[in-house]
């Protein structure tokens, strides 16, 4: 509680008397600590590559170089680990760029059986290397009102996750349809993104949109993970007016399921 004290001084009164203003700041407070929290967390998932290129780097200098095999073999994590900085940074920069709202949304119809078969495309390479089946399907001239940027990040995202947290073999299913107005509740579109990977524990659900929350740190590493992604979904749909949660059961596989008013409020 903050407490400030002022003299009040009204026109023609004779006693100004004095003004007390009572101030509940635990909000203010609470994101002050997010935020101070975020910037060490950055900094920590920024050092993490950098000490690794310096390592490597410094280790070839100092002799590792003259052999060609070794030389190549650390050249290759140096190569991977600058990736991974720019891949974390562009995350960042996304993130705060959605945070503090500098990017309004560009809306326009999209007719998802299009737009979700684009997604596929873009995919498909990706998951044939891990033996993964990709399964989209969209109820006919399903039209919606997002941005088609935006909402591309977002299905981009989940599909890639379901991607990386597939064992190979696996299955990734896309699914689109209108969810109908009910008690006092307007039509929607609800679109699934579901696979028969790993799944994730009970506890760590209410987290895992968390940003820089993973459940599994070294296995986000590996496949190449920030730990923004979904962070970053969840804000990007909630700026459509939208939702997203997560089904998920441990060995069995998972489902994210977004839903997005049909047309923008
Ligand atoms: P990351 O870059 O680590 O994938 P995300 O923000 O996209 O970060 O996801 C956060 C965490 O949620 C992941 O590290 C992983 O532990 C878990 N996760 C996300 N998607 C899935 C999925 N489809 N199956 C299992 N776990 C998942």
């Amino acid at each position: 509680l903050a407490i400030n004290l002022a003299p009040m001084t009204i026109s023609g009164e004779e006693d100004p008397g004095l003004l007390l203003v009572l101030q509940d700041v635990s909000a203010i407070r609470r994101l002050e600590s997010m935020r101070s929290e975020f910037v060490a967390n950055v900094s920590h998932e920024l050092k993490t590559p950098v000490a690794a290129v310096k390592g490597f780097a410094e280790t070839l200098l100092a002799g590792a170089m003259n052999d060609p095999e070794t030389a190549r073999s650390f050249l290759t994590i140096i190569q991977d680990e600058s990736d991974r900085l720019n891949r974390l940074i562009g995350d960042i920069l996304e993130l705060s760029k959605i945070e503090s709202r500098r990017a309004p949304l560009q809306f326009s119809p999209i007719e998802l059986p299009v737009f979700l078969s684009r997604m596929n495309e873009i995919l498909t390479a990706e998951a044939a290397k891990k033996n993964i089946v990709l399964d989209v399907q969209a109820e006919e001239e399903l039209f919606l009102e997002a941005d088609e940027d935006r909402l591309g990040q977002i299905i981009m995202n989940l599909m890639q996750n379901g991607i990386n947290y597939t064992p190979e073999g696996g299955k990734v299913k896309v699914r689109a349809e209108i969810v109908a107005a009910e008690d006092g509740e307007e039509e929607r579109v609800r679109i699934t993104v579901s696979d028969t990977g790993i799944g994730i524990p009970k506890k760590d659900i209410p987290r895992i949109f968390e940003r820089f929350y993973r459940v599994d740190k070294a296995r986000s590493r590996s496949s190449g993970g920030t730990g923004l992604g979904l962070s970053i979904v969840k804000h990007l749909a909630e700026l459509h007016h939208g939702s997203i949660r997560v089904e998920s059961t441990v060995g069995v596989g998972s489902k994210f399921i977004l839903e997005l008013p049909l047309l923008q409020p």
